[in-house]
């Protein structure tokens, strides 16, 4: 399956708050933002059960700057879609959903938005939402795949 993951609030702590990896003398010298802490068991669990792992975020970062925080931590990612690309495809489509994973292959998408869930429901694409106080939320990732 193709897994993708929001950015913000979700996996990197913005309005909301939670818990992050512990970030090595390199990440913290080039600024590289924090990731929720088991992002990195997740993914290398996701890898073994042969997934592939996209990030999909409604924000402008960079392709590269996306991928770099996941290669940083030895986790990296298949594809990340930002908001150029988002726009890009969906003008093609003349949709107007903030986001809409089916357009780029994306089997699951997990986010922390209830707009997106409901997003999910109209468009017809499957959606696990995250609170920020789930601390079993790796778990209940897994058990819903
Ligand atoms: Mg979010």
């Amino acid at each position: 399956m193709v897994i993708s993951f929001d950015l913000d609030d979700l996996l990197i702590p913005g309005t909301k708050k939670f818990d992050t990896e512990s970030q090595n003398l390199f990440q913290k010298i080039t600024g590289v933002e924090k990731i929720r802490k088991g992002t990195i068991a997740l993914f290398r669990e996701l890898r073994e059960r042969g997934h592939s792992i996209y990030i999909y975020t409604s924000s402008y970062r960079k392709q590269s700057s996306i991928n770099f925080i996941f290669k940083s931590h030895g986790i990296p990612v298949d594809f990340a879609i930002n908001r150029q690309i988002h726009n890009k495809e969906l003008k093609e489509r003349k949709n107007i959903s903030s986001k809409l994973p089916s357009a780029f292959g994306i089997d699951l998408h997990i986010d922390d938005s209830d707009g997106v869930a409901i997003e999910g429901e109209r468009f017809n694409f499957r959606i696990i939402i995250i609170k920020e106080d789930d601390c079993n939320w790796i778990k209940s990732i897994l058990n819903k795949i």
